[in-house]
């Protein structure tokens, strides 16, 4: 086990409302109360819906040069909230409904520092 594989997105429930939301937050986004709490969001999720990215995005991208298409999918989690991600799979294999899994990966920039970010895949 790497220290990658103990990399989770980490969240926000409300003991009030039950609202989850995506980082760490002192506010509910739905009820405005402070009761909420920091939760590690599940590994698992459903592809909700996706797009194909076909064209180099404008600004500081990160990815592979030259540009290769990739999936961008909102992946509902069973916490309660959908989180928009790249999807890392042949763009052929696509599919409204998939079960993937949370994948942490490092990209290293152009200065040499490490940074993890993440994507999902598909669960194998
Ligand atoms: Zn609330």
């Amino acid at each position: 086990m790497t220290d990658l594989d103990q990399v989770r997105l980490s969240g926000s429930r409300c003991s009030e409302c039950g609202e989850t939301s995506l980082g760490r937050t002192s506010l509910c986004a739905n009820c405005g109360r402070e009761t909420v709490s920091e939760i590690s969001l599940s590994k698992r999720g459903t592809l909700w819906t996706y797009t194909v990215v076909r064209h180099r995005p404008p600004g500081d991208y990160k990815g592979p040069d030259p540009f290769v298409p990739f999936g961008l999918g909102l992946v509902e989690l069973p916490d309660g909230l959908r989180v928009l991600a790249p999807i890392q799979c042949d763009i052929g294999q696509l599919k409204i409904g998939l079960a993937v899994q949370f994948k942490p990966f490092v990209r290293r920039e152009s200065d040499g520092r490490e940074i993890v970010s993440f994507a999902f895949e598909l669960v194998p």
